[in-house]
């Protein structure tokens, strides 16, 4: 129990009070109109005894769910931050076409509860996001009731290709409102946020419609016999699992300090990019960019304010390239960066220099907060080199433009430093003397 003083110091401590008054605004917004429709359709619903034992069941095998994949759960915490999947939506998509608006909404509030104890409190997920997302739960589960209850409901469904139909547009539409309102709440957090990010990723897509398509399999099958939805367990933990092995597979290809791609994910990819220009006869380039007299920052302020200054770098370089440009880190203060869809005509040499000087701009503009064992401090002045080689039109290997962008380098190192060189075409069989 908290007293009033501390009760009011736990809640000015909310994460949500750092959020922007806007985006304050806007969750309320959603979780007020969520709760006029729960209310409501509270109000109209007839409840039956055969819509309780329904409700039970879905709670019963919500919760064993939860229960039996914690294991998966926190092995998954452990590896990767977290994710707005947990593939509950089996039990909540099966509330929304088996049962009344409110009261799916309230099954839908039970496993989401039991949900946070068990599993995103101890994720440290702050509490707003869990509500929000619960709220945006119950507008899904209510657009598929609709969907669904037009088409006469589950019981009343003619045995015709028409309930395919009918089921996968309810899919479709739980999946969009839930998409757009979680890509609504980033967009407004993490301006500028990329599509990639609002939209989630293909794989969370798939698997959450695939989540779905279970969640339909179970409705059917609870109102058949409740105990065959023992067969839904399995191939939901299969599906858990999957999720483990794409996130490790994510976390392995990442960077821990940059959180660029690894330089062994940046040159599968890139190999992959290479083949892929080649087959539709555009150009590739690749960058290698090295920061000038880094190892000064190291000695002056210590080697935690370099790391903050390698992370600084590399949200910066991200930030200026485009979303379909593969950035990784390459090793210490080494970042490379593939250009792909460039024009034949001339190689794309000039793109590829206005890229680099862009890049090489921005890092001379960059002012980083770093803490040192002196205290808080910025870091601003940095320099950077950048060599560069576009791939000939006669094609080449990533390693034989890697030789002749690294060449560059070092002529961008030798002319200066803060500098950008890229290498021409007639120089690229040759892999000497890049020019500007
Ligand atoms: P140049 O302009 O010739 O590139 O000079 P430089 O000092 O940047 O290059 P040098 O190769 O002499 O030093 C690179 C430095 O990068 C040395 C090393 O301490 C530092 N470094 C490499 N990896 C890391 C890292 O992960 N964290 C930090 N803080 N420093 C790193
Ligand atoms: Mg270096
Ligand atoms: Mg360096």
């Amino acid at each position: 129990m908290y007293e009033p003083a501390s009760r009011a110091r736990f809640i000015t401590r909310w994460a949500v009070w750092r959020l922007d008054s806007r985006v304050i605004a806007s969750i309320l917004l959603v979780e007020s109109a969520v709760l006029a429709l729960v209310v409501t359709s509270a109000a109209l619903e007839r409840v039956t005894r055969e819509h309780l034992v329904l409700t039970a069941w879905l709670v019963a095998f919500g919760v064993l769910h939860t229960e039996v994949a914690t294991g998966i759960e926190r092995i998954r915490r452990q590896v990767a931050g977290t994710s707005y999947f947990d593939l509950s939506s089996v039990w909540t998509f099966a509330a929304a076409v088996l049962l009344p608006p409110a009261l799916a909404a309230g099954v839908i509030v039970v496993l989401y509860v039991h949900l946070w104890i068990r599993v995103w409190r101890p994720a440290r997920v702050p509490l707003y996001r869990h509500v929000f997302t619960t709220a945006t739960v119950v507008l899904a589960a209510f657009v598929a009731h609709v969907v669904t209850s037009r088409a006469g409901g589950i019981q009343g469904w003619p045995g015709d290709l028409s309930s395919l139909g009918t089921i996968a547009l309810a899919i479709l539409l739980y999946v969009t409102v839930n998409t757009a309102l979680v890509g609504g709440a980033i967009a407004l957090t993490n301006p500028p946020a990329r599509p990639g990010e609002l939209l989630g990723h293909w794989d969370d897509n798939a698997l959450e419609i695939a989540t779905l398509c279970l969640g339909a399999l179970a409705a059917i099958a609870l109102t058949a016999n409740p105990w065959l939805v023992v067969l839904v367990l399995p191939p939901l933990l299969v599906l858990h699992r999957a999720v483990l092995v794409r996130q490790l597979e994510e976390v392995a290809n990442t960077d821990g300090k940059t959180g660029l791609l690894t330089a062994a994910a940046w040159h599968a990819r890139a190999t992959r990019a290479i083949g892929r220009a080649e087959k539709a006869r555009e150009s590739v380039a690749v960058l290698i960019c090295d920061l000038d007299h880094f190892k000064a920052i190291n000695d002056m302020h210590g080697h935690l304010a370099g790391d903050q200054v390698l992370a600084a770098v590399a949200t910066a370089l991200r930030a200026e390239v485009r979303g379909r440009d593969l950035v990784g880190r390459f090793g210490g203060e080494e970042f490379v960066v593939l250009v792909p869809d460039l024009p034949l005509e001339n190689g794309g040499r000039a793109e590829v220099h206005a890229v680099g000087e862009r890049i090489r701009h921005r890092i001379s503009m960059l002012t980083v907060a770093v803490d040192t064992p002196d205290g808080a401090l910025t870091v601003s002045g940095l320099g950077i080199s950048v060599g560069g080689a576009v791939l000939p039109p006669e094609g080449a290997t990533l390693e034989q433009v890697m030789k002749i962008a690294d060449a560059s380098l070092y002529a961008a190192k030798r002319d200066g430093r803060n500098t950008v060189r890229i290498a021409g075409l007639a120089q690229i069989p040759a892999a000497r003397n890049p020019t500007a």
